[in-house]
């Protein structure tokens, strides 16, 4: 039996992960769920899963979530709750599932208890890429990919010699505006953004997807995770989302991962490793594939994923001032205040504007987080 402490539990990875739980009720069990302001699906889950101690980072919310539980589990709240829960480290797995920065200090308190790291947050890798992989080998942690991609190209690499890879081939959807033409960009709905055209995702990477952000913070995850130089990372789109990604060796072998796009699938591996369980839920039946595509993306049009690559030679924080940027213009793009095709404008003016330290240091990091959002916060305001 594996004990998981899930962080975003009511998030869309959240979910697909408890139902994998649900699934194999003789292998995992929760000891720990976070949810930031969605109480009623957290007090579901809690009485469905019985963890010992939850978090509710809204502390709003803490005594209406204790009214309604009792003492059914321990409430922590906050940041500091967050970071409570993965000290206590009465669980093997973490899956780190949160959305955006606030995901990176509790993961690190869980590489610090030295448990197996299930990262779906890809932005603590972008923001802290560096600092993660030494504590990963400081600490002797397996951090194994949930984004579909990434873990497509761990099972290519197994049993691969990393000097034999000439690149690694990144697929992407290309999102709800493939075919959208650029001057019609600035028009775009929230709504229309997010109707990704396969994946049923969190509001936050949906809209990632459709700037093909989510990519480019993809290229970023991957520099770190794989320790590959950026020009061999390269990204194709291919709508279908069949192939999650590739592997070309030396002697011109390609190894792909293929399946249904469904998130359990990576869960479930990363939950699993170096095992496969026997499983059902998600199947792929060819003879009802017509056909797959793949294309060259439009950096132009598509200016996230040629901001992501630039920041790669940038290093230092320029990647955390990226992240933080994105998110904040994110956020405002949802709530109807900016336009679209705003967002790379902003992230380009938050990386002309906020300085950037050379050394990524943990206080580094949050310094630019913290600078940049003050100051668009101000600028859009
Ligand atoms: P969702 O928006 O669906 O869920 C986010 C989860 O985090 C929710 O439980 C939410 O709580 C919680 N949360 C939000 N803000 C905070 C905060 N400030 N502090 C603590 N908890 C917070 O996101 P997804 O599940 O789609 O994505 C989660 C992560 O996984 C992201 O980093 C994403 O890039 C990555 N990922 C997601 C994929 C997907 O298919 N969804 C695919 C690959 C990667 P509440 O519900 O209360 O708001």
């Amino acid at each position: 039996m594996k004990n998981i402490l899930l962080l975003g539990s009511t998030g869309s990875i959240g979910i697909s992960t408890l139902d994998i739980v649900r699934t194999f009720p003789d292998q995992f069990s929760i000891t720990g769920l976070t949810a930031n302001e969605n109480i009623d699906l957290l007090i579901e889950q809690i009485k469905e899963f019985n963890p010992k101690t939850v978090v509710i980072r809204n502390k709003e919310k803490a005594g209406e979530l204790k009214n309604r539980i009792g003492n059914k589990c321990e409430i922590l709240t906050g940041d500091e709750g967050l970071i409570e829960i993965s000290k206590r480290g009465n669980y093997e797995i973490l899956v780190s599932a949160i959305v955006g920065f606030a995901g990176l200090n509790p993961t690190i308190e869980a590489i610090k208890q030295k448990k197996r790291i299930a990262l779906a947050n890809k932005e603590t890798l972008v923001v802290a890429g560096e600092l993660i992989i030494e504590l990963c080998s400081q600490y002797n942690v397996e951090l194994i990919p949930v984004d579909s991609e990434h873990s497509a190209i761990f099972q290519c690499l197994k049993g691969e010699n990393k000097n034999n890879i000439d690149k690694i081939i990144l697929t992407a959807s290309g999102g709800p505006f493939l075919n959208k033409p650029t001057e019609e960009l600035k028009n775009v709905t929230v709504n229309e953004a997010l109707n990704h055209p396969n994946w049923k995702m969190g509001n936050k990477i949906t809209i990632d997807s459709a700037t093909m952000m989510n990519k480019g913070l993809e290229v970023i995850e991957a520099f770190w995770l794989f320790g590959l130089p950026k020009d061999k990372i390269e990204v194709i789109i291919h709508p279908q989302s069949i192939i999650h990604s590739m592997v070309e060796f030396a002697d011109g072998s390609i190894k792909a991962q293929l399946s249904t796009p469904d998130m359990k699938l990576p869960i479930l591996y990363a939950l699993t490793y170096p095992e496969r369980y026997s499983y059902h839920g998600v199947r792929t039946d060819f003879k009802l594939l017509n056909q797959l595509t793949f294309f060259e993306p439009d950096f132009d049009k598509f200016t996230c994923l040629k901001i992501a690559y630039e920041v790669i030679d940038e290093g230092g924080v320029a990647p955390s001032i990226l992240n933080a940027a994105n998110e904040v213009a994110v956020e405002y793009f949802l709530k109807g205040i900016i336009k679209f095709n705003q967002i790379p404008e902003i992230i380009r003016y938050a990386l002309d504007k906020i300085f950037n330290h050379q050394r990524a240091t943990l206080e580094t990091i949050f310094e630019s987080d913290f600078r940049t959002r003050e100051l668009l916060k101000k600028k859009l305001n």
